[in-house]
């Protein structure tokens, strides 16, 4: 399609989502805790323990669960493939809707 660049655009967004098959719902949310045991390095209050977080609603009500450590990477890059989908989403509704538009002048 010469001289088409926002379908060019559009078919590189609409490949490029496979990669995107394992996004995850939500928001990454890092807490910091404190473990109760008194000798601790996190018992000063100060050097407080990571815990990692998906924060995600389920059937319309706010959930939060706990990531396992060995998953906190992975987990991130998921959550962050749903912001990805929904901007390549965003921005492909941006293109047919300014070739709607512009169809419908031209009838
Ligand atoms: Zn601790």
């Amino acid at each position: 399609m010469p001289g088409e660049p926002d379908l060019e655009a559009r078919g590189r967004l609409i490949r490029s989502l496979g990669t995107l098959r394992d996004m995850l719902p939500g928001s990454f949310v890092e807490r910091k805790r404190a473990c109760g045991r008194p000798n601790c390095h996190c018992a000063d209050g100060k050097n407080l323990h990571s815990q990692f977080q998906v924060s995600v609603l389920v059937e319309g009500k706010p959930k939060t669960f706990n990531i396992p450590a060995k998953r906190v990477s992975k987990v991130r890059q998921q959550v962050a493939m749903r912001h990805r989908f929904d901007a390549a989403a965003a921005t492909i509704c941006g293109i047919n809707l300014r070739r709607f538009l512009k169809e419908k002048e031209d009838q």
